[in-house]
């Protein structure tokens, strides 16, 4: 398997992922407290998740997942093919998982199911 990132990178979007993940934390409490509203939120394949709590705890879990790959030594690889993925992707979205090739495979398959 070959290097994706370089260790300097993997720092980097560590560094990145822990600041997003307490900024999420941050505004779940406000979310909590009544601070914001709730509002609908458009995910990536375009469809309405239900509300901005979804979308957080979506996106938590995503930063989560994203932290033990780091740690695991898996992060910038693809979690369903394995392939490097692409650093422009991860630099957009660090918290992705999979590569452009299955994100879009994916998109048609919840296309399909809707
Ligand atoms: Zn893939």
């Amino acid at each position: 398997m070959s290097e994706a990132l370089t260790h300097t990178q993997l720092l980097a979007f560590e560094r990145q992922i822990t600041e997003l993940l307490v900024q999420l934390q941050q505004e779940e409490r406000e979310l909590l407290a009544g601070v914001i509203q709730m509002q609908p939120v458009f995910c990536e394949v375009g469809e309405v998740k239900d509300g901005l709590a979804g979308n957080l705890a979506m996106q938590m879990s995503a930063c989560r997942a994203a932290l033990a790959r780091i740690s695991a030594g898996e992060y910038g690889y693809c979690d369903t093919c394995g392939e490097v993925i692409e650093l422009n992707h991860l630099m957009a979205d660090p918290a992705i998982c999979s590569c452009v090739r299955c994100r879009r495979a994916d998109s048609r398959v919840l296309a399909a199911v809707m």
